[in-house]
């Protein structure tokens, strides 16, 4: 009898039946409209995953929050939530507005609310109306009576200026009624559950209660997002499984805390690229912790890299290239690649208006005859280096054709021009 952990193996050879295409799950939710003047950003439903970010500059400096939202808008984050902690921050939010507004930038402000969100949006009104959409905590609302007075407080404001909200669940501030009440029932339980599965529960009933009640105070289930946020990539997982198994409101997906540069991206995308694929999320956020001099922009950058990299979105101009071995020594393949990466992603707000579809061009950028020519034909534009020991020559393959060689030390500069030369041809408007 065959050993039972050994796979049985399909016989050597190509087989008679396609392989099935791997695509993302579909997963509807409801759909709520984010909106700033006559700017409407659908989130959930059909609408395509939606990119937001988060500014750190102190909200009460109204001019320097203006200029860090405007750079993530131009970055692509289509919703941007601003921090409003104190007196100071909520009467900043309307000069914020004013001053994007000014500068023509639209995108919807959602303020960020933590302990005294009902205090400011009450006293501060103009704030209340220029704010696209509330983010409550329920673990930061007060306890008790005083709690529950407090969220319908901010619900309440919500559903009169017909704000939407976010119920923002986050395991570093839970509920600690909620968490203690399923403590002493997991206690009850002839087999009690694992600590973490409790933490799991409390955060889903967290969010969940709080969107019935929520709804009770009058709040449409259209114009309710939540989330739940965990730091830990198998956490986040579970929690959003679950949490999407339960409901159907509009998701807000990320992983809290996630770090510093590599660890806190690939983190990022190992967590959020699992949930999207089985249409888990309806708005991501990557919650990267810059590092010294890195632009806050670099959350929005990773996030669009996630939702292109599995096919849902198309944000810039696709660059592939070879990682480079042995037969790259030197450095000018890195170089190109990093110019003409940097030249489309620069180019991108320009051309977003100018060229429609351009964000689907494919650029390859190869190392040497190996894999160039072939890689170079499947992009639509792609240029093959010379490796050590090649020819000093450069083939040019547009639409799958090679059509011209480079050659000098003027590659970089040239190809570039073939490339804007390639977009305004394709993607311009026809005469
Ligand atoms: S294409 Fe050439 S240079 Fe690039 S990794 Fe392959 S063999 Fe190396």
């Amino acid at each position: 009898m065959q050993d039972p952990s050994v796979l049985a193996l399909a016989p050597c050879g190509a087989s008679e039946q396609a392989i099935p295409l791997s695509v993302p799950q579909a997963r509807r939710t409801r759909q709520g409209v984010v909106a700033w003047g006559s700017h409407r950003v659908t989130v959930g439903g059909d609408a395509p995953v939606r990119v937001q970010s988060m500014t750190n500059t102190d909200t009460a400096d109204a001019v320097a929050t203006a200029i860090q939202v405007k750079e993530l808008a131009l970055a692509g984050s289509e919703l941007v939530r601003i921090t409003v902690n104190n007196e100071a921050a909520a009467q900043a939010v309307p000069y914020i507005r004013e001053q994007l507004d000014r500068m023509g930038v639209n995108v919807p402000l959602i303020g960020d609310f933590h302990y005294n969100g009902h205090k400011l949006l009450s006293e501060y009104p103009a704030c209340a109306q220029t704010l696209s959409k509330y983010r409550i905590n329920p673990g930061n609302v007060g306890r008790g009576d005083k709690g529950e007075r407090q969220f319908a407080q901010m619900v309440e404001i919500a559903a009169r200026l017909h704000k939407p909200i976010r119920i923002g669940v986050n395991w570093g501030s839970l509920d600690q009624d909620l968490l203690a009440r399923l403590m002493d029932q997991n206690a009850q339980r002839s087999q009690p559950w694992e600590a973490r599965q409790v933490m799991y529960e409390a955060l889903i009933s967290s969010a969940l209660e709080s969107a019935q009640r929520a709804q009770e105070l009058g709040l449409h289930a259209d114009d309710i997002v939540l989330s739940c946020k965990v730091s830990g990539v198998q956490d986040l997982i579970a929690v959003y499984q679950e949490l999407a198994r339960r409901c159907d409101y509009t998701l807000h997906l990320g992983l809290t805390e996630a770090g510093m540069g590599t660890k806190g991206a690939v983190a990022s995308t190992a967590a959020l690229s699992i949930l999207l694929q089985q249409g888990i999320g309806d708005t991501i956020r990557v919650s990267l912790t810059p590092q010294p001099g890195e632009s806050r922009t670099q959350e929005v950058v990773v996030a669009q890299e996630i939702l292109q990299a599995l096919g849902l979105r198309s944000f810039v101009p696709s660059v592939t290239a070879c990682p480079g071995c042995g037969r790259t020594t030197s450095s000018s393949f890195q170089e190109l690649t990093q110019q003409i990466d940097g030249y489309l992603r620069a180019a991108m707000p320009v051309w977003r208006q100018r060229y429609p579809g351009v964000e689907n061009l494919k650029v390859a950028v190869m190392g040497c005859i190996v894999n160039g020519p072939g890689e170079s034909k499947h992009a639509d534009i792609g240029i093959s280096l010379p490796g050590t020991g090649e020819a000093p020559a450069a083939p040019v393959y547009i639409d799958g054709h090679k059509v011209l060689t480079l050659r000098g030390t003027e590659i970089a500069h040239e190809f570039q021009q073939i490339v804007e030369n390639y977009v305004e041809k394709r993607f311009g408007a026809t005469p």
